[in-house]
């Protein structure tokens, strides 16, 4: 697998974005809606980072539906907290076509909070059919089907601490499997 972004690149990328959120939010108590599962391990890595009270929120949001190819979105929210007047941070691990972060974000508009930001761990360039942009990206990258660092292939590799392309010798393995 080609390595994209190292571990250390990826500690300084997170590190970064706790620093702008420090700057934001100072001492004002942030509540993290974290689009599982993908968001996990930057969420992890994020909030030890973060100087802030914080509270954590968690959604269900899946379109990959175990493969490559986008489908339709189902948005699960029986672990979402009350975020009406609350300062809210929405993080996802990656801005594909952008339907993702979009929606979930009317959803949680929809929910009275007194601020709403949104922060992805990748955007991938030139991919994005919506009209709207994360507000935070720790990282840029092209247009190819990565994992590890929490994101997945039907649901393996989220445990890898870098980031990879994945590549067609990896994909034909799981086609035998
Ligand atoms: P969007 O709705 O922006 O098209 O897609 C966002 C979701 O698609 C992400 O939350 C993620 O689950 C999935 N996704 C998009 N691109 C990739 C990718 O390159 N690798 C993996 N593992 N998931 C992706
Ligand atoms: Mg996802």
């Amino acid at each position: 697998m080609k390595v994209l972004l190292d571990e250390e690149r990826i500690h300084a990328g997170v590190d970064r974005l706790a620093k702008e959120l420090n700057g934001i939010y100072g001492e004002r108590p942030l509540t993290i809606v974290a689009i599982m599962t993908g968001s996990i391990v930057m969420l992890a890595d994020l909030i030890r980072r973060l100087e802030m009270p914080v509270r954590i929120s968690l959604i269900q949001a899946s379109s990959y539906r175990g493969g490559t190819r986008s489908g339709d979105l189902v948005i699960q929210d029986h672990m979402m907290l009350d975020i009406r007047d609350r300062e809210v941070l929405l993080l996802d691990d990656i801005f594909d076509t952008g339907k993702t972060l979009h929606e979930v974000s009317q959803r949680l508009k929809q929910m009275g909070p007194k601020s709403l930001q949104t922060a992805v761990f990748l955007n991938k360039l030139g991919q994005s059919t919506v009209a709207m942009k994360p507000d935070h990206v720790v990282f840029e990258i092209p247009n190819e089907f990565v994992v590890g660092y929490g994101l997945d292939y039907q649901d393996l590799y989220r445990n890898l601490p870098f980031v990879g392309v994945l590549e067609e010798s990896d994909l034909a393995r799981h086609a035998l499997n």
